[in-house]
């Protein structure tokens, strides 16, 4: 349930509806605009709460129920697109964000010369997994706490944002002191514990779609990070599991335009997990821009064929740069920049 302030109501009122939300036991989250602010009720049963308790208040306008089963994603609770800003970049903004690196950390040699790669072009942020979620357990499972001090040191050498990887919620104390933006995986989406551990950090969330998960889905888990940690949260898809497997995924394109109808968040693509293949890695990065995303995130590596890990679907530093400078054209067609 959302109750809307009328414009321009005090705090004074606006704690008094607070006050009263929280009497009837209910979770109260509030959203304080320029101009207006709404005030999200939360719980499992305020399907049964009469909505005039809330309407008589003074200063409210009105109360509306949010019919979806995702509450605080979704453009009830805030109409206005949500912009994540990190050290100056701005993620759901006009610009369509670059963000690119290797599958995982392997070396400082390769974390930085993939660093200076994304810088040389444009890129506003590096990627790198140090703790991989990885299908075998017998694959590499990343470098760990090394591999975030080579992150960090990249971070300094080029002043790009940092995301990466936690796969467990003991790992996000660790994880959040070396970078700026945490990443949750596809295997991840519905770990609530996570999901909770993570947005009890505060840190900006980047928050994969599961392979197996409805758009509805993605955005309820959504909410688990929104709770007591502001809009800091972008959503990334990343391709979901259909009959054909003639690539790795299949990139939900389509995601794209229903995410900016259903929630305020920004939403960028990641084509390399969906195309699991260097080849298609491109198009789909074309295709993802022409349809909106705000950002992109893309695996590359100095040297592919020698990856520890997806190696199958990383981008040679050359055939990165030729694609950046495709999107830079695609994303001016639609009056966006890189
Ligand atoms: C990754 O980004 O390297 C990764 C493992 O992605 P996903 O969770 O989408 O499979
Ligand atoms: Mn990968």
């Amino acid at each position: 349930m959302i109750i809307e302030m009328e414009k321009g109501a005090s705090q004074k009122l606006i704690d008094g509806v607070v006050r009263k939300v929280r009497e009837l036991g209910f979770d109260v989250q509030p959203n304080i605009g320029e101009k207006e602010t709404v005030i999200a009720v939360l719980g499992s049963n305020t399907g049964e709460v009469d909505t005039q308790i809330f309407e008589t208040l003074p200063g409210v306008k009105k109360v509306i129920r949010i019919m979806s089963p995702y509450k605080l994603a979704s453009r009830d609770f805030s109409n206005k697109k949500t912009i994540v800003k990190i050290n100056g970049v701005e993620i759901g903004g006009s610009n369509v964000v670059i963000m690119a690196g290797p599958c995982a950390v392997e070396s400082e040699e390769q974390i930085l010369a993939c660093a200076k790669e994304v810088k040389k072009l444009g890129g506003q942020i590096l990627r790198g997994g140090a703790f991989k979620p990885r299908t075998s357990p017998f694959a590499f499972q990343g470098l760990k706490l090394e591999g975030l001090k080579f992150l960090a040191k990249a971070r300094k050498e080029t002043g790009l944002i940092v995301v990466s990887e936690v796969v467990s919620v003991n790992d996000v104390p660790l994880v959040s002191e070396f970078v700026d933006i945490l990443q949750i995986g596809a295997r991840n989406m519905q770990n609530y514990s996570l999901l909770t551990a993570v947005a009890e950090s505060k840190k900006p969330v980047l928050l994969k779609r599961g392979f197996a998960a409805t758009i509805e889905e993605w955005l309820m888990a959504a909410d688990y990070l929104l709770r007591g940690n502001g809009f800091n949260v972008i959503l990334c898809e990343r391709g979901v599991r259909t009959f054909d497997n003639s690539t790795r995924f299949t990139l939900d394109v389509g995601a794209i335009p229903v995410v900016k109808r259903l929630s305020h968040l920004p939403i960028i693509v990641d084509p390399s997990h969906a195309a699991g293949n260097f080849r298609y890695v491109p198009v789909l990065a074309r295709a993802a821009t022409a349809a909106g995303a705000d950002g992109l995130i893309i695996e590359i590596h100095p040297d592919p064929q020698n990856a520890l890990s997806d190696g199958a679907q990383s981008l040679t530093f050359s055939d990165f740069a030729r694609l950046i400078g495709e999107i830079r054209i695609i994303a001016e067609a639609i009056g966006r920049k890189i």
